[in-house]
């Protein structure tokens, strides 16, 4: 069913019969044509999902969490499939497919506990000082949720929505990338598969101007759950205002990894690599400054070059490959362009920086590595969502914090050091959502995802991505004997 939507628990066409070509960004060939959904399309999908929240949200979180449950198994069954599917379309290698597939299947596990644990928050009493009150709690759906998601991690972006979502009430309608959407469209064959009732889970694939910008400004819309850029998260901003919608965001990084001198230099290389060359560079967690303290930024580089040009390049197939392509042909020319102007701003060029030798076809590019970047550079400051590393140096703790602060976006920072004080001073001072010490890009849905600052607005994961579809509702009133 690549070439159709799923609305009210059916398969069906675009509304226009419209349609958009997939590619293999390996290769550059189309591997599918999906449906391209419009407005009628989502107004069907957003009708379909009013009515289902009707009854869902009367269920129990242990019947929902049953369905969860049941996704999960579907993902743990179908994981060779799915992570072939994803590396297809994404272009990573099949190691970080299957990777994705194990945090997806953790996510509905997960949320299916926390739907099971709300039955018994519902009405539990809150203490009050007052004795002749008495006042309990209660957790309902926000009601309609628009998920929209990109092309990075596809299906690990919709499990860390769909899943609280679902797990909280609410019925769902995701708009998953037009660039990656055949992993996406697989969740609605899995709904199929569990018996999910119709109109529960709703997927419209199609642009952001023709299904994202009506989603998003659709009336019976409750919630907005986004994960993209700054410069759509502003605009989802702007027409969640209108309606006072709920809305969560998750943006952009420029995140720093900080390398001390009493590290180990190897390892410290091991998270390096894995933080900026992990899915092509193409994270919002991407650490892709490299902050190192000065007395040690010469062995620590020489070491550094040697990994990034030993890193196996090529087919996401291959199980050798380290480092799949970009996912798209824009991607690679905003990539280049970054490389581009970091030269022409002076940076200087350690290893890579252009398309690898042996690799005529595809998206790929070399992983990259710049230092002596100025701090008011592009280069520094601005996400290029790439294998690019940038470098600067520090002396002493405080100027390294100060440098990692040093940035409109605050997502998550990696801290290198062998001193465990040092790294809980400095994981309090960073500016972040989320600090990782000596361990790189280690995801567990039990502790939150977000950002400060330009990063975004709220947390995904944990108990507050389940909270994040809740409203709050208080009954108080006076107590009897
Ligand atoms: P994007 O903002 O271009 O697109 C994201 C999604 O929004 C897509 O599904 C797209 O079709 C849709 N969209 C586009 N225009 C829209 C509109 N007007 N209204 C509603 N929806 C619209 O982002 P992208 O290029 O797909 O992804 C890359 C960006 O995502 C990067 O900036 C990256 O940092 C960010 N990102 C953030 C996180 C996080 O957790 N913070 C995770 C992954 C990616």
């Amino acid at each position: 069913m690549p070439d159709q939507l799923y609305i009210d628990g059916r398969w069906r066409p675009a509304a226009d019969g419209g349609t958009i070509p997939v590619l293999n960004p390996a290769t550059e060939e189309v591997i599918a044509h999906v449906a391209a959904g419009g407005a009628a399309d989502v107004e069907q999908a957003v009708a379909a999902a009013k009515r289902a929240f009707e009854s869902w949200r009367r269920t129990t979180g242990a019947e929902r969490a049953a369905f969860l449950r049941a996704i999960a198994g579907r993902v743990r069954a179908r994981r060779d499939e799915l992570m072939r599917l994803s590396s297809l379309n994404n272009g990573k290698p099949l190691a970080e497919a299957a990777v994705d597939m194990d945090d997806v299947a953790a996510a509905f596990d997960y949320y299916a506990d926390l739907a099971r644990d709300l039955d018994g928050r519902q009405g539990a009493p809150v203490e009050l000082p007052d004795e002749s009150f008495r006042a309990s709690v209660r957790f309902e759906p926000a009601g309609v949720a628009a998920l929209i998601v990109p092309w990075n991690f596809p299906l690990v972006t919709t499990s860390w929505k769909v899943a609280p979502a679902l797990a909280a009430g609410c019925t769902v309608v995701l708009k998953p990338s037009e660039i990656t959407p055949l992993v996406e469209l697989e969740l609605g064959a899995m709904a199929d598969e569990v018996g999910l009732p119709p109109g529960v889970l709703n997927i419209v694939v199609g642009t952001g101007p023709e299904v994202g910008a009506p989603l998003v400004a659709h009336e019976d819309v409750a919630k907005i759950s986004f994960t993209g850029s700054n410069a759509v998260g502003e605009q989802v901003m702007i027409a969640a205002a209108r309606d006072t919608k709920s809305i969560s965001l998750e943006l952009g990084g420029k995140s720093p990894i900080l390398v001390f001198a009493d590290s180990d230099l190897d390892h410290a290389v091991e998270c390096i690599v894995a933080g900026i060359f992990y899915n092509c560079g193409q994270m919002c967690s991407a650490t892709s400054r490299l902050l190192v303290e000065a007395s040690i930024a010469e062995p620590l580089l020489e070491r550094l070059v040697a990994a990034a040009e030993a890193l196996p390049i090529g087919d996401p197939f291959d199980e050798r490959t380290r480092m799949g392509p970009l996912t798209t042909a824009a991607q690679h020319r905003k990539v280049t362009a970054a490389i581009e102007r970091g030269v022409g701003d002076g940076a200087r060029l350690l290893t890579g920086g252009g398309r690898p030798e042996d690799l005529e076809r595809g998206f790929f590019v070399q992983p990259t590595v710049f230092t002596d970047v100025a701090q008011d550079s592009a280069l520094w400051r601005e996400e290029v969502f790439g294998p690019v590393l940038a470098v600067r140096t520090f002396a002493g703790e405080d100027e390294a914090i100060a440098l990692a602060n040093d940035s409109d976006y605050g997502l998550v920072a990696t801290v290198v050091t062998g001193d465990e004080e040092r790294a809980a001073r400095v994981a309090a001072a960073l500016e972040v959502g989320h600090v990782w010490v000596n361990s790189p890009q280690v995801v567990f849905v039990q502790t939150s995802w977000g950002g400060f600052k330009r990063s975004g607005i709220g947390r995904e994961l944990g108990p507050w991505g389940l909270q994040a579809f809740l409203e709050v509702k208080h009954v108080v009133g006076p107590a009897r004997a």
